[in-house]
Protein backbone atom coordinates (compact mmCIF):
# COMPACT_ATOMS: atom_id res chain seq x y z
CA UNK A 1 0.00 0.00 0.00
CA UNK A 2 1.06 3.44 -0.88
CA UNK A 3 0.77 6.32 1.99
CA UNK A 4 1.21 8.49 -0.20
CA UNK A 5 -1.78 7.52 -2.51
CA UNK A 6 -4.08 8.43 0.57
CA UNK A 7 -4.00 12.16 0.77
CA UNK A 8 -4.71 14.17 -1.53
CA UNK A 9 -2.33 16.64 -2.03
CA UNK A 10 1.04 16.78 -0.04
CA UNK A 11 3.12 19.32 -0.59
CA UNK A 12 5.89 16.45 -0.75
CA UNK A 13 5.20 12.91 -1.45
CA UNK A 14 7.99 9.92 -1.56
CA UNK A 15 7.41 6.76 -3.04
CA UNK A 16 10.27 3.65 -2.92
CA UNK A 17 12.70 6.24 -2.03
CA UNK A 18 16.42 3.88 -2.01
CA UNK A 19 19.41 5.44 -1.22
CA UNK A 20 22.39 2.91 -1.75
CA UNK A 21 26.63 3.48 -1.32
CA UNK A 22 28.99 0.93 -2.45
CA UNK A 23 30.47 -0.38 0.24
CA UNK A 24 34.00 -2.64 -1.11
CA UNK A 25 35.23 -2.98 -4.33
CA UNK A 26 36.58 -5.96 -6.33
CA UNK A 27 38.43 -5.17 -9.74
CA UNK A 28 37.08 -1.61 -9.72
CA UNK A 29 33.27 -2.56 -8.66
CA UNK A 30 31.45 -2.65 -6.20
CA UNK A 31 30.82 -5.82 -4.35
CA UNK A 32 28.47 -5.11 -1.71
CA UNK A 33 26.06 -1.90 -1.37
CA UNK A 34 25.04 -0.40 1.94
CA UNK A 35 21.05 0.07 1.86
CA UNK A 36 21.50 3.56 3.73
CA UNK A 37 17.22 4.08 2.71
CA UNK A 38 15.55 1.50 1.67
CA UNK A 39 12.15 1.82 -0.38
CA UNK A 40 10.79 4.48 1.83
CA UNK A 41 7.77 6.18 1.33
CA UNK A 42 5.50 8.78 3.00
CA UNK A 43 3.96 11.97 1.99
CA UNK A 44 4.60 15.77 4.10
CA UNK A 45 0.83 17.62 4.29
CA UNK A 46 1.18 21.69 3.53
CA UNK A 47 1.89 23.58 6.83
CA UNK A 48 2.54 19.97 8.95
CA UNK A 49 5.59 18.89 10.85
CA UNK A 50 6.34 15.63 10.21
CA UNK A 51 8.79 14.02 12.48
CA UNK A 52 11.44 11.28 11.67
CA UNK A 53 12.49 9.44 14.01
CA UNK A 54 15.02 6.48 14.91
CA UNK A 55 18.36 5.21 16.39
CA UNK A 56 21.32 6.74 15.31
CA UNK A 57 22.75 5.11 11.50
CA UNK A 58 18.80 4.33 10.50
CA UNK A 59 18.91 6.45 7.61
CA UNK A 60 16.47 9.27 8.75
CA UNK A 61 18.96 11.65 7.98
CA UNK A 62 19.97 10.45 4.60
CA UNK A 63 16.04 10.38 3.97
CA UNK A 64 16.30 14.02 4.60
CA UNK A 65 19.15 15.11 2.73
CA UNK A 66 17.78 12.94 -0.37
CA UNK A 67 14.40 15.34 -0.08
CA UNK A 68 16.65 18.17 -0.18
CA UNK A 69 18.51 17.03 -3.33
CA UNK A 70 21.59 17.13 -1.64
CA UNK A 71 22.22 13.73 -2.08
CA UNK A 72 21.26 11.64 -5.48
CA UNK A 73 18.76 9.03 -4.81
CA UNK A 74 19.16 5.60 -6.23
CA UNK A 75 15.45 5.15 -6.81
CA UNK A 76 12.22 6.07 -6.33
CA UNK A 77 10.73 9.48 -6.75
CA UNK A 78 10.30 12.46 -4.65
CA UNK A 79 7.43 14.85 -5.87
CA UNK A 80 7.38 18.26 -4.67
CA UNK A 81 3.76 20.73 -5.37
CA UNK A 82 3.52 17.53 -7.53
CA UNK A 83 6.75 17.69 -9.60
CA UNK A 84 9.51 15.02 -9.75
CA UNK A 85 12.82 16.32 -8.53
CA UNK A 86 14.68 13.11 -8.80
CA UNK A 87 15.42 14.32 -12.36
CA UNK A 88 16.39 17.73 -11.86
CA UNK A 89 20.22 18.45 -12.61
CA UNK A 90 22.30 21.46 -12.12
CA UNK A 91 20.32 24.85 -12.33
CA UNK A 92 17.51 23.03 -11.36
CA UNK A 93 18.51 22.10 -8.13
CA UNK A 94 19.86 25.41 -7.70
CA UNK A 95 16.14 26.92 -8.65
CA UNK A 96 14.53 24.54 -6.33
CA UNK A 97 16.61 26.19 -2.79
CA UNK A 98 14.12 28.67 -3.24
CA UNK A 99 11.65 26.46 -1.69
CA UNK A 100 13.17 23.71 -0.10
CA UNK A 101 16.10 24.54 2.41
CA UNK A 102 17.75 22.25 5.25
CA UNK A 103 19.26 23.65 8.51
CA UNK A 104 21.72 21.71 9.87
CA UNK A 105 22.94 19.79 13.04
CA UNK A 106 26.27 21.79 13.20
CA UNK A 107 26.24 25.22 11.45
CA UNK A 108 29.20 25.90 12.57
CA UNK A 109 30.59 23.89 10.22
CA UNK A 110 28.77 25.69 7.13
CA UNK A 111 29.71 29.09 8.15
CA UNK A 112 32.25 30.25 6.26
CA UNK A 113 34.48 31.81 9.37
CA UNK A 114 36.29 34.69 7.34
CA UNK A 115 32.86 36.43 6.25
CA UNK A 116 31.01 37.88 8.58
CA UNK A 117 27.37 37.56 9.58
CA UNK A 118 25.66 39.76 7.43
CA UNK A 119 27.17 38.41 3.87
CA UNK A 120 26.64 35.20 5.38
CA UNK A 121 22.91 35.89 4.98
CA UNK A 122 22.70 37.88 1.93
CA UNK A 123 24.63 34.99 -0.01
CA UNK A 124 21.45 33.04 -1.08
CA UNK A 125 19.77 36.05 -1.82
CA UNK A 126 23.02 37.53 -3.79
CA UNK A 127 23.51 33.43 -5.62
CA UNK A 128 19.46 34.24 -6.81
CA UNK A 129 20.03 37.69 -7.68
CA UNK A 130 17.53 38.95 -5.52
CA UNK A 131 17.49 42.31 -5.06
CA UNK A 132 19.61 45.39 -4.93
CA UNK A 133 23.14 45.34 -2.48
CA UNK A 134 21.11 47.75 0.09
CA UNK A 135 17.91 45.43 -0.44
CA UNK A 136 19.75 42.38 0.58
CA UNK A 137 22.23 43.88 3.63
CA UNK A 138 18.52 45.14 4.74
CA UNK A 139 16.80 41.62 4.27
CA UNK A 140 20.01 40.20 6.40
CA UNK A 141 19.32 42.76 9.48
CA UNK A 142 15.75 41.98 9.29
CA UNK A 143 15.82 38.33 9.46
CA UNK A 144 18.20 38.61 12.71
CA UNK A 145 15.57 40.49 14.81
CA UNK A 146 13.00 37.59 13.22
CA UNK A 147 15.41 35.05 14.64
CA UNK A 148 15.91 36.67 18.02
CA UNK A 149 19.68 38.49 17.38
CA UNK A 150 20.43 42.26 17.44
CA UNK A 151 21.02 43.82 13.92
CA UNK A 152 24.60 44.64 15.27
CA UNK A 153 25.22 40.81 15.00
CA UNK A 154 25.40 41.06 11.01
CA UNK A 155 29.10 42.51 12.18
CA UNK A 156 30.61 39.60 13.98
CA UNK A 157 32.12 36.58 13.03
CA UNK A 158 30.98 32.99 13.48
CA UNK A 159 33.22 31.82 16.14
CA UNK A 160 32.41 35.05 18.40
CA UNK A 161 28.72 33.48 19.04
CA UNK A 162 27.33 30.29 21.23
CA UNK A 163 26.25 27.66 19.96
CA UNK A 164 22.65 28.54 20.60
CA UNK A 165 22.96 32.12 18.44
CA UNK A 166 25.09 29.78 15.59
CA UNK A 167 22.24 27.84 15.07
CA UNK A 168 19.96 30.48 15.09
CA UNK A 169 22.03 31.49 11.87
CA UNK A 170 21.64 28.38 10.55
CA UNK A 171 18.03 28.52 10.68
CA UNK A 172 17.71 32.37 9.56
CA UNK A 173 20.23 31.77 6.50
CA UNK A 174 17.73 28.92 6.04
CA UNK A 175 15.18 31.39 5.83
CA UNK A 176 16.21 33.84 3.57
CA UNK A 177 14.83 32.89 0.84
CA UNK A 178 11.62 32.22 2.23
CA UNK A 179 11.27 28.65 1.68
CA UNK A 180 7.89 27.02 1.52
CA UNK A 181 9.55 23.19 2.96
CA UNK A 182 12.44 23.14 5.07
CA UNK A 183 14.16 19.93 6.53
CA UNK A 184 15.57 20.00 10.13
CA UNK A 185 18.05 18.00 10.66
CA UNK A 186 18.99 17.31 14.46
CA UNK A 187 18.57 20.80 14.58
CA UNK A 188 18.82 20.93 18.81
CA UNK A 189 20.98 18.01 19.31
CA UNK A 190 24.47 19.73 19.35
CA UNK A 191 23.32 22.06 22.03
CA UNK A 192 22.86 22.46 25.31
CA UNK A 193 19.67 21.16 27.13
CA UNK A 194 19.14 25.09 28.17
CA UNK A 195 19.19 26.01 25.13
CA UNK A 196 17.43 23.50 23.19
CA UNK A 197 14.18 24.71 23.95
CA UNK A 198 14.67 28.41 23.08
CA UNK A 199 15.08 26.92 19.70
CA UNK A 200 12.73 24.36 19.73
CA UNK A 201 10.15 27.71 20.09
CA UNK A 202 11.85 29.65 17.45
CA UNK A 203 11.55 27.22 14.76
CA UNK A 204 7.79 26.65 16.45
CA UNK A 205 7.33 30.24 16.05
CA UNK A 206 8.73 30.91 12.27
CA UNK A 207 6.77 27.29 11.23
CA UNK A 208 3.83 29.60 12.19
CA UNK A 209 4.87 32.99 10.81
CA UNK A 210 6.51 32.16 7.26
CA UNK A 211 3.66 28.74 7.05
CA UNK A 212 6.16 26.34 6.81
CA UNK A 213 6.03 22.34 5.89
CA UNK A 214 9.06 20.71 7.96
CA UNK A 215 10.26 17.56 7.77
CA UNK A 216 11.95 17.13 11.32
CA UNK A 217 14.46 14.72 11.70
CA UNK A 218 15.60 13.61 15.50
CA UNK A 219 16.54 10.87 17.42
CA UNK A 220 15.29 12.21 20.27
CA UNK A 221 11.34 11.38 21.03
CA UNK A 222 10.72 14.00 23.43
CA UNK A 223 12.04 16.82 20.81
CA UNK A 224 10.47 14.87 18.26
CA UNK A 225 6.84 15.18 20.06
CA UNK A 226 6.97 18.21 21.15
CA UNK A 227 7.75 19.43 17.49
CA UNK A 228 5.78 17.02 15.29
CA UNK A 229 2.10 16.07 14.18
CA UNK A 230 2.93 13.18 12.78
CA UNK A 231 5.75 11.12 13.54
CA UNK A 232 7.12 7.72 11.10
CA UNK A 233 9.81 5.58 12.97
CA UNK A 234 12.59 4.47 11.15
CA UNK A 235 14.37 1.23 11.46
CA UNK A 236 17.15 0.59 9.01
CA UNK A 237 16.40 2.15 6.66
CA UNK A 238 12.70 1.40 6.12
CA UNK A 239 9.68 3.33 7.68
CA UNK A 240 8.26 1.11 10.12
CA UNK A 241 5.25 3.14 11.61
CA UNK A 242 3.74 6.11 10.75
CA UNK A 243 0.84 7.78 13.07
CA UNK A 244 -0.21 11.28 14.70
CA UNK A 245 2.02 12.11 16.98
CA UNK A 246 -0.43 12.09 19.54
CA UNK A 247 -1.55 8.46 18.66
CA UNK A 248 1.86 7.16 18.41
CA UNK A 249 2.85 7.86 21.96
CA UNK A 250 0.06 7.00 23.25
CA UNK A 251 -0.98 3.94 21.13
CA UNK A 252 2.15 2.55 19.06
CA UNK A 253 1.51 -0.91 17.61
CA UNK A 254 4.62 -1.99 16.18
CA UNK A 255 6.95 -3.82 18.17
CA UNK A 256 10.33 -1.26 17.76
CA UNK A 257 8.21 2.07 18.32
CA UNK A 258 7.26 0.57 21.37
CA UNK A 259 10.78 -0.86 22.78
CA UNK A 260 11.73 3.18 21.81
CA UNK A 261 9.12 4.36 23.79
CA UNK A 262 9.68 2.11 26.76
CA UNK A 263 12.89 3.56 27.21
CA UNK A 264 12.02 7.08 27.70
CA UNK A 265 9.50 7.29 30.37
CA UNK A 266 8.71 11.23 29.95
CA UNK A 267 7.02 10.50 26.63
CA UNK A 268 3.43 10.40 26.12
CA UNK A 269 0.82 10.38 29.17
CA UNK A 270 3.09 9.95 32.34
CA UNK A 271 1.89 6.71 32.72
CA UNK A 272 4.87 3.91 33.69
CA UNK A 273 5.58 1.72 30.90
CA UNK A 274 6.90 -1.34 30.89
CA UNK A 275 10.82 -1.09 29.67
CA UNK A 276 11.45 -2.89 26.74
CA UNK A 277 14.83 -4.19 25.95
CA UNK A 278 15.96 -5.10 22.95
CA UNK A 279 18.38 -8.06 21.99
CA UNK A 280 21.73 -7.34 19.88
CA UNK A 281 22.30 -4.59 18.13
CA UNK A 282 21.44 -3.14 14.81
CA UNK A 283 22.11 -5.16 12.07
CA UNK A 284 24.89 -3.84 9.48
CA UNK A 285 23.03 -2.20 6.60
CA UNK A 286 25.46 -4.39 4.32
CA UNK A 287 23.86 -7.14 5.19
CA UNK A 288 20.29 -6.39 6.28
CA UNK A 289 18.13 -9.27 7.81
CA UNK A 290 15.50 -10.85 5.23
CA UNK A 291 12.20 -11.39 6.14
CA UNK A 292 10.88 -7.99 8.47
CA UNK A 293 14.55 -6.17 9.19
CA UNK A 294 13.48 -6.19 12.81
CA UNK A 295 13.17 -9.73 13.51
CA UNK A 296 16.72 -10.37 15.17
CA UNK A 297 15.90 -8.18 17.68
CA UNK A 298 11.90 -8.27 17.80
CA UNK A 299 10.31 -9.45 21.07
CA UNK A 300 7.37 -10.89 19.51
CA UNK A 301 9.16 -12.21 16.53
CA UNK A 302 7.48 -15.32 15.08
CA UNK A 303 8.69 -17.93 12.56
CA UNK A 304 7.19 -16.52 9.49
CA UNK A 305 8.58 -12.94 10.35
CA UNK A 306 12.52 -14.58 8.95
CA UNK A 307 11.87 -14.62 5.44
CA UNK A 308 8.35 -12.69 4.68
CA UNK A 309 8.45 -8.81 4.64
CA UNK A 310 5.68 -7.07 6.28
CA UNK A 311 3.88 -4.38 4.13
CA UNK A 312 1.83 -1.05 5.28
CA UNK A 313 -1.08 -2.10 7.10
CA UNK A 314 -3.44 0.73 8.28
CA UNK A 315 -3.85 0.32 12.62
CA UNK A 316 -6.37 2.84 12.79
CA UNK A 317 -7.18 6.45 11.18
CA UNK A 318 -4.12 7.93 9.29
CA UNK A 319 -2.07 5.28 11.39
CA UNK A 320 -0.08 2.62 9.37
CA UNK A 321 2.68 0.00 10.78
CA UNK A 322 4.42 -2.08 8.93
CA UNK A 323 3.88 -5.56 11.31
CA UNK A 324 2.89 -9.25 10.33
CA UNK A 325 1.09 -9.31 13.76
CA UNK A 326 -0.96 -6.01 12.67
FE1 LIG B 1 8.41 -8.28 15.02
FE2 LIG B 1 7.61 -9.99 13.16
FE3 LIG B 1 6.30 -7.72 13.50
FE4 LIG B 1 8.74 -7.72 12.44
S1 LIG B 1 6.91 -8.63 11.55
S2 LIG B 1 7.99 -6.35 13.98
S3 LIG B 1 9.71 -9.35 13.58
S4 LIG B 1 6.48 -9.39 14.97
Amino acid sequence: MSISSLELEPLVAIDRLTKRYPAAAAFGKPKAWVNAVNGVSFDIRSGETLGLVGESGCGKSTTGQLLARLLEPTSGSIRFRGRELTTLRGREIRELRKHVQLIFQDPYASLNPRHTIGPILEEPLRVHRIGSRAERRQQARDMLETVGLDRSYADRYPHELSGGQRQRIGIARALMLRPSFVVADEPVSALDVSVQSQILNLLKELQRRFALTTLFVSHDLNVVQYMSDRVAVMYLGTVVELAPAETLFRGAVHPYTRALLSAIPSVGTGERRERIVLRGEVPSPLHPPAGCPFHTRCPQAVAECASVPPDWKPVGPDHYARCLLI
